[in-house]
């Protein structure tokens, strides 16, 4: 668990603004679904490799990070349970908040219709152009896969040279419209990871999807798209108090 600097300036800023005291807890994420529990046991390896964090241990600090992959932060607010998932399309194929749901029923009795889940800053469906493996993927997983994909803005150097780009289906292939290489598509990867926590018993009116796309906003977000390896990381964090300032109710109720 690397301490960098500006992650230490974020703590003291929390700290200062209620007077609390919290521990980071980050992961070193692999794209697949395996979900960790904080504290870990005694012995435990240090590092935890996998895509998601659980909590109910008030002052640790669940955290992703991200630069085009889906922070989704997850809370049971009346039982102080909280989870921080990192789905890219990988792990979305894997279901990894799919099963972050369950992992917190299973572990800590967590009722999916009590969960409160934010969807965070992300590639949109307005940017992320994906090829056919991606296609594939989502189609062998998912029964509403089509509804995921919309065609893509034509390629400015493809519409100006539209011969380069001439090239039939081969033969006994059918043409599919909905994807070959001369019709690409975009994935909304919010979409897919808000049809995984209906599917596991979040009601639609506690699940927030934020409005913005990493790769449009170049002032807001890093994207690795835009940027390449070189860009940097957003943190999605989540923790529980240590004490409670108001009644539960009154905190978290709508
Ligand atoms: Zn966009």
């Amino acid at each position: 668990m690397r301490r960098a600097a500006p992650q230490r300036r974020l703590l003291h800023g929390i700290a200062a603004a209620d007077g609390s005291r919290w521990q980071w807890a980050f992961l070193e994420q692999v794209h697949g679904s395996v979900i960790w529990r904080i504290p870990q046991p005694p012995g435990a390896p240090r590092v935890c490799v996998g895509d998601g964090l659980m909590t109910a241990t008030p002052g640790r600090l669940l955290a992703v990070r991200t630069a085009d992959c889906v922070p989704v932060l997850l809370a049971d607010p009346q039982h102080r349970v909280v989870a921080a998932i990192h789905a890219g399309w990988r792990g979305t194929v894997q279901r990894v908040v799919e099963k972050a749901v369950g992992e917190l029923r299973r572990q800590f009795g967590v009722q999916p219709t009590a969960l409160r889940a934010a969807i965070g800053p992300r590639i949109g469906a307005c940017c992320y152009r994906v090829g056919g493996e991606v296609v594939e993927a989502f189609r062998a997983q998912f029964d509403y896969a089509e509804e995921l994909f919309q065609p893509a803005e034509p390629d400015p150097v493809q519409s100006r040279y539209p011969m380069l780009f001439m090239t039939g289906a081969p033969p006994g292939h059918p043409y599919d419209p909905r994807w070959n290489p001369d019709r690409p598509v975009t994935l909304d990867l919010a979409a897919a990871n808000r049809r995984q926590l209906l599917a596991a018993g979040v009601p639609a009116g506690q699940i927030e999807v934020l409005p913005y796309c990493t790769y449009c906003r170049p002032r807001m977000f890093y994207s690795f798209r835009r940027e390449g390896a070189a860009a940097g990381r957003m943190a999605a964090w989540i923790g529980i108090r240590k004490t409670l300032q108001r009644p539960a109710s009154n905190r978290f109720g709508r």
